[in-house]
């Protein structure tokens, strides 16, 4: 008689595991499906045109880097709170930024404000190793194991002050930073490639933000202007 209850109580079990496991795997394919329309209503239907940026943004589960709560609209136009009173970005800008490094493949990168670590795992898939500081610790060491979590070996994640950049780290190829900045500051310029390009939000008259590219020639940079955006500050030393 015991056997038979058991074996209605393991196969029931079973059952379960298996419901929970393909309702896992059908949320998964859903949010996999959000991602692809994201993909191509705003970034490619904007100007989003490298491949590879497009490849990553359509990879990397932006749903993990957002509290569980706000999971379904990790795929929607629009930068969403992270711990902390901090952001993530807007997918569109996230991918602006990226485009606008230019990455090839062989690149070590800096990113300024870590935050969620996002930004961070977009380059981890384009490059070769991302160093990426984040002034809070918290936020610094959740970003770090989130990273983990997803399988990134080639992020290292430092809390400290990313104004300074990362002396011990030195030359990058490429530089972003996504907090607004009242100037670039002068030890990215210093840590930068010559050749480099780097990518940060700027303060203009007005109370706004400007998203600056900005390359290196010649031990200085040669900067456009390219979209007018939002971010919260970037926390600099006091003058
Ligand atoms: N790139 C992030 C979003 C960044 S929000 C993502 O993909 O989720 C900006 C982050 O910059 C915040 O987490 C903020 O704490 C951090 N920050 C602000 N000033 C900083 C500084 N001086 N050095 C390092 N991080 C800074």
């Amino acid at each position: 008689m015991g056997w038979r209850i058991w074996t209605v109580v393991v196969l029931a079990g079973c059952l379960a595991l298996g419901a929970s496991a393909t309702g896992q795997d059908s949320q998964e394919a859903a949010f996999a499906r959000a991602r692809q329309q994201m993909v191509e209503r705003d970034l490619k239907g904007r100007d989003i045109t490298d491949a590879r940026v497009l490849w990553a943004m359509g990879k990397v589960p932006r749903h993990r880097f957002v509290r569980p709560v706000l999971a379904r609209e990790a795929y929607a136009d629009r930068a969403l709170p992270i711990d902390e009173g901090q952001t993530i970005s807007q997918p569109y800008i996230v991918a602006l930024m990226t485009q606008l490094v230019e990455l090839k493949g062989p690149e070590r990168v800096l990113e300024v404000g870590t935050g969620s670590g996002y930004q961070a795992a977009i380059l981890a898939e384009l490059v070769k190793q991302v160093y990426t500081i984040e002034i809070l610790p918290g936020l610094a060491a959740s970003a770090a194991l989130r990273l983990k979590a997803l399988g990134y070996t080639n992020v290292e994640v430092r809390a400290g002050d990313g104004y300074q950049g990362w002396p011990e780290r030195v030359p990058f190829d490429a530089i972003i930073v996504t907090a607004g900045a009242s100037h670039i500051p002068q030890p990215l310029i210093a840590q930068l490639k010559e050749g480099g390009l780097l990518v940060i939000p700027v303060d203009v008259p007005g109370g706004h933000q400007e998203l600056l590219q900005a390359r290196k020639e010649r031990g200085r940079l040669i900067t456009k202007s390219i979209a007018p955006v939002r971010f919260v500050p970037l926390i600099e030393p006091k003058r």
